[in-house]
């Protein structure tokens, strides 16, 4: 009920605006007006919003005059998420021949804006296009239409707006149109277009030398060609952009050593790495390489102590098989169980979540599909807990 009263903050508004626009012209009309104004106020206070919206509608349709109320009203609805109601409208204002010109174009962009809300995103589109074109609109129109692109999946156009959204605007926009290049990549990836992936990455790292994803595709495209040391590269680089996402290149660069036959510098790189990061990943890694050289003695007095200081579920899962892996022991069906629970959870957990939204998910996404932000999915820390000291 509160919520709904501060919805219709803006009708009163625009209300009280038209009854003071009235009130010199026409005093006898704005005081009818006025008491449907404050009958609609008591719907809402008993309660019966239906009630107070059909009077406000009212209130909008009897005179020629009331653009602002129902601008307002159209609004209304569509924060309601009554969209069909608010493109009624906002469409039947801007069918109106006597709106000034400003009234047209505010109209047309909150038509707009219902049409987004109702998911008709061509309609929206051709409104928005139309907009372009009116220095007080250009900039929101254009940060619409980009919106529109990106659920589109339109990449080259996200790109092309955006940088004239730069230019006007002054806002850097390097960040998410280093994404829409790095999306465009992907798909020339897919299609096994190495030559203009390659081409779409270095464009995105040109736009924003922070981006790890970028990085990331380079490495994997390097692999794809059987560039390895070119992989090493660019995976490594992925750590000193943004060490959050090494989780998910540490894998990837194993491989590549291992195909290079250069384990020395795999593991002193992994211990390089371990000196600041002692993700469940990284300790995998090490117990992995331990374990295939100096086998299983070692592996497990490294995971025991690395575990006691920084608990991991994987490390954990890690230890209990080397320990099956020995045969069947006095403790063979207890680590069978804890195996078992150990590898349930971590099938279960998700394993990636929004630094901006907190929106939890099992695989990467680069762009949060709950805030819409790029680059603010991570992997989690899986279960890495500093124990106090
Ligand atoms: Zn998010």
């Amino acid at each position: 009920m509160i919520e709904l009263l501060w919805l219709l903050l803006p009708v009163a508004a625009a209300s009280g605006w038209w009854a003071a626009q009235r009130r010199s012209a026409d005093c006898r009309g704005a005081t009818v007006h006025n008491a449907d104004y404050f009958k609609g106020l008591n719907y809402l206070i008993d309660d019966q919003p239906d009630r107070a919206i059909e009077v406000f509608t009212r209130m909008a349709d009897v005179d020629r005059d009331t653009a602002e109320i129902h601008l307002a009203l159209g609004n209304l609805f569509r924060r309601r998420g009554e969209a069909d109601r608010a493109i009624h409208i906002h469409d039947s204002l801007i069918a109106r021949t006597n709106l000034t010109d400003d009234q047209r174009r505010r109209a047309m962009l909150e038509l707009g804006e219902d049409y987004l809300r109702a998911g008709l995103f061509d309609r929206a589109e051709e409104l928005f296009q139309k907009l372009l074109d009116q220095p007080d609109h250009t900039a929101i129109a254009l940060s619409r239409l980009i919106h529109i692109f990106q659920q589109e999946k339109d990449w080259r156009q996200a790109v092309a707006y955006s940088d004239r959204l730069e230019q006007i605007s002054g806002e850097s926009k390097r960040r998410q149109t280093a994404h829409f290049c790095c999306e465009l990549a992907e798909a020339a990836n897919a299609q096994n277009q190495h030559d203009e992936a390659r081409a779409w990455l270095r464009n995105a790292l040109t736009r924003d030398p922070g981006c790890a994803r970028a990085n990331l595709l380079l490495g994997r495209l390097a692999m794809r060609t059987g560039d390895y040391q070119a992989a090493i590269a660019a995976f490594q680089a992925v750590e000193q952009q943004d060490r959050g996402y090494l989780p998910e290149v540490i894998a990837l660069l194993g491989q590549c050593y291992s195909l290079l036959g250069r384990l020395g510098e795999w593991i002193a790189y992994l211990r390089d790495v371990q000196t600041r990061d002692h993700g469940a990943r990284i300790t995998d890694a090490l117990a992995e390489w331990l374990l295939r050289q100096e086998g299983e003695r070692a592996a497990l007095q490294f995971l025991e102590r690395e575990l006691r200081e920084y608990p991991t579920l994987l490390g954990l899962r890690r230890l209990v098989e080397i320990k099956l892996a020995r045969g069947e022991g006095a403790e063979y069906t207890d680590l069978r169980a804890l195996h078992c629970i150990s590898t349930q959870m971590l099938n279960s957990a998700a394993r990636y979540r929004c630094g901006y939204c907190g929106f939890v998910v099992k695989s990467l996404h680069w762009w949060c599909p709950s805030c819409l932000q790029w680059s603010t999915i991570k992997p989690m820390p899986d279960l890495v807990m500093k124990t106090s000291a």
